[in-house]
């Protein structure tokens, strides 16, 4: 791949790196008839309230069916959709489809929250406040009813813009979340200053795994879930992947937490379906439990 050591730096153009390059290309040229071909789906991540273990929401998480290629995850091609502006388009298509989902869900009587993940490019626009706002006022949702959540590095880009816009959609009842919180570089003093409401400490920091192994994963994750605390916002645990991780975050005091140990991303039929079942059964939004590995 590409090569940069010595006082000359230089790029090898291998056969790989052609790949790379030309998938990205394909990517960015493919993906505006995705968009109008409906090949893009929503999967699901449920939400859990660690005290009374139900399910009080769930995370969309964006899917691209490519018709050759499958599945792409969406680390992938949003990187490639933030490089030429189809991100906000794509993201406004988003937020139409999960707000009406929610209102769905509640006609159902299902009671959940619900979050969308934007990006650096979308609060950069300009246009978001509008396009979430919008969204909400088309589909009739309670504006409580939604989290936009942006990453701790995409906030730490413009922090003056940042504040602004978040305070504008709070005004509204619209919730923030800081996402993959622990796994950039920001100041506790940055984060103290942020008009937000969720704190989603990053799986690396719940798991205490790698790639940097934490020497004392139940203290790190006491004194940020106190500091969330502190600051008045909701602490969520994300990525708990073991029984063990779902009780180190709730002994050290995160109320909410999201994982596969809890539940896979899930297509919003089969979502719906399984707390509604468990409605029925136990009067509850609960997820079954999980099946043995
Ligand atoms: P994220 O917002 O932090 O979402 C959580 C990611 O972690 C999801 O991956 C989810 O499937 C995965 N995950 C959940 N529980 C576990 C677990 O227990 N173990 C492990 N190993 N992973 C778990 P996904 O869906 O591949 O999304 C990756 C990232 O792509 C998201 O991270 C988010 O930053 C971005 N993304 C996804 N959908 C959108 C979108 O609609 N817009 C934007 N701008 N970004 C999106
Ligand atoms: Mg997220
Ligand atoms: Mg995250
Ligand atoms: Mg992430």
């Amino acid at each position: 791949a590409a090569k940069a050591s010595g006082p000359h730096r230089y790029l090898v153009f291998t056969p790989a790196l052609r790949t790379v390059l030309e998938d990205r290309w394909q990517i960015a040229s493919r993906l505006r008839e995705a968009a109008a071909n409906g090949e893009f789906a929503v999967r699901w991540q449920p939400v859990v309230d660690l005290r009374s273990g139900e399910v009080t929401g769930a995370e969309a998480l964006l899917r691209w069916n490519h018709p050759q290629r499958g599945l792409i995850p969406p680390e992938e091609f949003i990187p490639v959709a933030e490089e030429n502006g189809l991100i906000v388009p794509i993201t406004r298509w988003l937020l139409q489809v999960t707000t009406a989902q929610a209102t769905a869900w509640a006609r159902e009587g299902l009671d959940l929250a619900i979050a969308v993940n934007i990006s650096a490019v979308h609060l950069a626009s300009g246009t978001l406040v509008d396009d979430v706002l919008g969204a909400v006022g088309d589909n009739g949702l309670r504006t409580t009813g939604l989290t936009v959540e942006l990453t701790e590095t995409s906030i730490a880009r413009d922090p003056e813009q940042a504040v602004e816009q978040f305070s504008v959609l709070r005004k509204h009842g619209i919730r923030v979340a800081i996402d993959d919180f622990g796994s950039g570089y920001s100041s506790l003093s940055a984060v103290a200053s942020l008009p937000v409401d969720v704190l989603k400490v990053d799986r690396a920091l719940v798991a205490g795994a790698p790639p940097k192994r934490l020497a004392a994963p139940e203290a790190i994750l006491r004194a940020v879930s106190a500091l969330g605390s502190a600051l008045g916002l909701q602490v969520l645990a994300e990525g708990v992947e073991t029984v063990e991780q779902v009780d180190r975050a709730r002994r050290v005091g995160c109320a909410f937490a999201q994982g596969y140990q809890l539940s896979r991303p899930l297509a919003a039929e089969h979502l719906s379906g399984l707390l509604e079942d468990s409605r029925r059964r136990t009067g509850r939004q609960l997820l079954p439990p999980p099946s043995a590995p």
